[in-house]
């Protein structure tokens, strides 16, 4: 019925219903990945930073990569072209190396009058990647760059300056790729290092399509960078993903005070991001807290009549599963230990040998999510409105 809703309004608004052509309400609403506050208030900005189109080697046009990352509610994406690869160049000619981005960002635009959703367009960010051959230094990406022309060309390190005097975020792609890392096991190099210490080279993929690394995950610790998930989408998200099934594509979390682009790109810059994967999280501990304590809660009902058997409602507000371990001395009366709370949903647990509920509180291993490689983030979670 939303969706009946919103192709009649863009019929209204003179646009192409797309949206609404392909996708039921239901499916459209489960693939959007957004996530409530944090609980001191920062947005959690879902973004994509590592696409592709046919101005690379990917399947579709620029505007194609829109339209789906609106239907996957991301608040902000790049399509990073590589600048070294080029196999449709004689098909497609642009020797304008930017044209990718304008493209992306036309079809972005929304008309003035729009209303509700449709009111805050998406923010395409220009970024390329840049893609040598070998590894180091690899391929790295360059976003919130002013001019992709000017970082065609020279090796990295050149590229990699010319790009952060234009102000420009960067990030090491898929580190441990087998085609360039045959062991698949991301190793820090002494020239990326010498990048990091430069401040030339700020985040990593820990998280890549359909891989995730924990030798990745370990660099961006060790290293004090950004940890950043991405899609690298060459064909289709829909291809890609088991978007029906709660699926969605590998992407950024992004905590920021400003749902702008200076605030994606401030927080980008911090380090305050998380990578969410096959329905995990994963990140520095402070930024996966902030997203689990905004996104999952407890409410402690009354007693069972003549009983100290208490129900507990577990919430949770995210658009991934959250698979939980109560790891704290409490009792279920009606579950085991691990049990998963779906997404958008909520789960009832009965606790038995509850005194005083309004003192109780409920510790939980939250097995997918991680903190440091094969490590979970752990919390205490309390009713908010009884304590
Ligand atoms: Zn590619
Ligand atoms: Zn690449």
């Amino acid at each position: 019925m939303r969706a009946a809703v919103l192709a009649l309004a863009a019929i209204l608004a003179g646009a192409a219903p797309i949206a609404a052509a392909h996708d039921g309400a239901a499916i459209a609403r489960e693939r959007r990945i957004t996530f409530p506050k944090t609980p001191d208030g920062r947005s959690v900005l879902a973004v994509d930073l590592h696409t592709h189109s046919v101005f690379s080697d990917g399947a579709v046009w620029p505007d194609v990569r829109v339209e789906e990352a609106k239907r996957d509610g991301l608040f902000a994406m790049a399509v990073s072209e590589h600048l070294e690869y080029q196999p449709h160049i004689s098909d497609i000619p642009h020797p304008d190396r930017n044209r990718s981005y304008q493209l992306a960002s036309a079809a972005a635009a929304v008309t003035p009058d729009s209303q509700g959703v449709a009111a805050r367009p998406l923010i395409v960010i220009p970024g390329s990647e840049i893609t040598k051959l070998v590894m180091p230094p690899g391929h790295i990406n360059a976003v919130f760059i002013t001019d992709a022309n000017a970082i065609r060309n020279g090796e990295v390190t050149t590229q990699l300056q010319v790009a952060n005097a234009q102000g420009a975020f960067t990030f090491w792609n898929h580190p441990y790729w087998t085609s360039q890392t045959p062991n698949g096991l991301a190793t820090l190099t002494p020239l990326h290092a010498q990048l990091i210490k430069d401040k030339l080279l700020h985040g990593i993929e820990v998280a890549n399509g359909a891989d995730m690394s924990d030798t990745a995950f370990q660099i961006a610790l060790d290293n004090n960078l950004a940890i950043l998930g991405t899609s690298d989408v060459h064909g289709l998200i829909d291809w890609e993903y088991d978007l029906a099934g709660g699926g969605h594509r590998t992407a950024t979390l992004v905590l920021t005070t400003a749902e702008t682009s200076d605030g994606v790109k401030a927080a980008l810059k911090a380090g305050n991001t998380v990578a969410i994967y096959n329905d995990n999280l994963a990140g520095k501990p402070q930024n996966v807290e902030a997203v689990v304590r905004g996104s999952l809660k407890i409410d402690v009902g009354t007693p069972l009549p003549k009983t100290t058997v208490v129900p507990v409602s577990v919430i949770n507000d995210s658009p991934v599963d959250y698979i939980l371990e109560n790891v704290g001395p409490e009792g279920f009366y009606d579950e085991g230990h691990v049990f998963t709370v779906k997404a958008g949903s909520t789960f009832a647990l009965l606790l038995t040998n509850v005194p005083d509920p309004s003192k109780l509180s409920l510790t939980f291993k939250v097995l997918n999510t991680y903190i440091a490689p094969r490590q979970h983030l752990q919390l205490t979670l309390r009713d908010g409105v009884s304590n």
